[in-house]
């Protein structure tokens, strides 16, 4: 019994290197694939559900790999967090979607989506010098800070610390908050008294069986009236079909956003024809 255990044991530290190796490995091809442009951004729209009209679009990361492919952001986010390489690769992503938001304004005026929404992680939250790089972000790109919704996730802002003094910074420039996946960490509601928040993203874990009538429609009803009671903006994320779309507009939600209204592309619906941006 003995030499098996040992065996176990081998075989089990064998898989951790394995594991290690992977992620160093894929840690650098994030370093390599940052110094060749191997990232562009896609953008999702939110959409408002009384009239379908695309209030914001969520940037979202993809990495085309010349010999992994596609490399989806759930597997690499993490390592870049944990070598971090995500704070070069935050801040390019963050310079990237607000001169896109200003390319939008500038050629389609009021057809432009009026927000643009970017993904921050806990590492980049907490980094030293994050509320000044969103400034000068801005000043650079020319973006108004009013424009700008930056989502945090509930972790990143449960320890407190400097995640939360920036959070409190970034909203006192008049960038707006979003809590993102909203609904599925320890904490949620505990938060809202003590971070400046703006929006809430109801996960998609919600939104999935909401025409059931079960557990699910009961939170998401729940949510729907915190966030109104604060005064806050609630948006139901990952809606993927009518039926949905028409049981959270009944609860009351009025964003959304999700595979039924569009998903994530390089080049969102709302640019149009080529010929109608040239009109403009
Ligand atoms: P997230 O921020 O919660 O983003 C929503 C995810 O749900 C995206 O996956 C989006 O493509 C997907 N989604 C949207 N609508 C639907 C739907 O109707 N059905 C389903 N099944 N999925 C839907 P994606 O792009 O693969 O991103 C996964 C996660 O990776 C994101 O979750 C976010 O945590 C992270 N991520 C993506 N881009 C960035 C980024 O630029 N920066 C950072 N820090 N994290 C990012
Ligand atoms: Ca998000
Ligand atoms: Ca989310
Ligand atoms: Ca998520």
């Amino acid at each position: 019994a003995a030499k098996a255990d040992g065996d176990k044991l081998r075989r089990y530290s064998a898989d951790l290197d394995d594991e290690a190796g992977e992620e160093a490995r894929l840690g650098a091809a994030v370093r390599i694939a940052l110094d060749t442009g191997q990232f562009r951004l896609v953008y999702q729209p939110i959409v408002s559900l009384p009239d379908g009209r695309i209030v914001s679009v969520e940037a979202l990361i993809r990495w085309d790999h010349p010999d992994r492919g596609f490399v989806s952001p759930a597997e690499f986010i993490p390592v870049a967090e944990q070598n971090g390489l995500i704070v070069e690769l935050g801040a390019w992503i963050l310079r990237t979607a607000c001169a896109q938001a200003v390319v939008w304004r500038n050629t389609l005026g009021d057809a432009a989506p009026e927000r643009v929404s970017v993904n921050v992680s806990a590492r980049q939250l907490a980094e030293p010098g994050f509320t000044e790089l969103v400034s000068s972000v801005l000043a650079w790109t020319g973006l108004g800070a009013q424009n700008l919704i930056l989502e945090v996730t509930e972790t990143a802002v449960f320890g407190g610390g400097q995640a939360v003094q920036a959070v409190k910074d970034l909203h006192e420039l008049g960038v707006r908050i979003a809590l993102d996946d909203f609904g599925t960490g320890h904490s949620s509601l505990g938060l809202l008294q003590t971070v400046p928040v703006d929006v809430l993203k109801v996960d998609k874990s919600f939104v999935d069986n909401i025409t059931l009538a079960g557990r699910e429609a009961v939170i998401a009803t729940a949510l729907i009236q915190v966030s109104h009671g604060l005064g806050l903006m609630a948006v139901a994320e990952g809606v993927e079909t009518a039926e949905q779309a028409a049981e959270l507009h009944r609860l009351g939600y009025r964003l959304a956003q999700g595979y039924h209204f569009g998903r994530p592309v390089a080049e969102p619906d709302f640019l149009g024809e080529p010929t109608a941006v040239a009109v403009v």
